[in-house]
């Protein structure tokens, strides 16, 4: 008995778990200061129509570490979300995308744009998720109808019914829901038309293997007609290349997303290069 539990203590000891866990005590607690020390930084990735009009972006989330530079956030998204410094570090998200979207509305060419926002499951299952959201919007003055919130399938995973209800009270406000990184969840599909979802985003890692493996041809073309059948409209995100665009295009995808167009991009970077395209959603 005493020999299992010394190896199990050796195995606790297991000096590259330690590492890990050292590591990752120390990225939290960066992390847990971000906010404050305004390191966290927004950048926008547009998304186009059929016509490649620009008709909104994703805000996508960096974080500028003194240290090691911009960080993306699949280096920290899941720590924060595991901590729960995702609902602070969330609620910073919202309200800065909801400022720009504010400031877009004055202006004539932009004022149709959207904002999509990406939300984690820990924030939008926050029992003052709603309130706290109507507070930002009455902050800062941006209209929900422009506002766009994607969430992915582990929302509905543990308490469907409560998320179906808070995406109600959301939608009654105007906002819109994306389905994001659809396909590869494992949720049923039988929540797809129950729930208030206005859009389903193809996953990258469907698009950007479109033309390696046909499996992910047969993915692609049956989300978009499932979308369709739905009454959703479907987006391709990682369109790469005018070829995957064209196939998407051929099978009835209609809004795309992708380095094609533009990588995501810091806010002047963005506004110069709506300055020089056509804005669909000004027209
Ligand atoms: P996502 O929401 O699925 O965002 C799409 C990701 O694909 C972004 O990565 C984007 O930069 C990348 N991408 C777009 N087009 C292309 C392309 O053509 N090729 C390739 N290779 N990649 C492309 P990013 O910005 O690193 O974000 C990764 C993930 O982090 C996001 O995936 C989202 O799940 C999460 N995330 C980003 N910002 C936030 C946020 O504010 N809150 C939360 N909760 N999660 C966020
Ligand atoms: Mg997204
Ligand atoms: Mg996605
Ligand atoms: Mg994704």
């Amino acid at each position: 008995q005493a020999k299992q539990a010394g190896r199990n203590t050796l195995r606790f000891f297991d000096p590259v778990m330690q590492a890990v866990a050292v590591r990752r005590a120390m990225l939290e607690s960066d992390l847990r200061q971000a906010v404050s020390r305004d390191q966290l930084r927004l950048f926008y990735q547009p998304q186009v129509d059929e016509r490649e009009r620009i008709t909104g972006v994703e805000a996508l989330l960096r974080w500028e570490h003194p240290d090691y530079g911009m960080v993306p956030p699949g280096d920290f998204i899941a720590v924060a979300e595991e901590s729960y410094l995702i609902v602070t570090i969330g609620a910073w998200v919202l309200e800065t995308a909801c400022r720009q979207l504010a400031r877009w509305s004055s202006e004539p060419d932009k004022a149709g744009l959207t904002m999509a926002v990406n939300i984690s499951p820990h924030q939008f299952q926050q029992p003052d998720f709603v309130a706290d959201l109507e507070a930002i919007l009455d902050r800062t003055g941006a209209r929900p109808q422009r506002l766009k919130l994607e969430l992915t399938e582990s929302v509905f995973m543990e308490e469907p019914d409560v998320a179906k209800a808070t995406m109600n009270r959301l939608r009654a406000m105007g906002i819109r829901f994306s389905l994001d990184d659809f396909g590869t969840g494992y949720s049923s599909l039988s929540y797809l038309n129950r729930l208030p979802l206005d859009q389903l985003k193809i996953d990258q890692s469907f698009v950007r293997t479109l033309f390696k493996d046909p499996a992910n041809r047969v993915i692609s073309a049956s989300i978009i007609s499932l979308g369709s059948n739905l009454g959703l409209e479907v987006i391709a995100e990682g369109v790469e290349t005018q070829a995957h665009c064209d196939w998407l295009a051929e099978h009835g995808c209609t809004a795309y997303q992708g380095y094609l167009f533009a990588r995501p991009l810091p806010l002047e970077a963005l506004t110069a290069l709506l300055e020089r395209s056509t804005c669909a959603a000004g027209h």
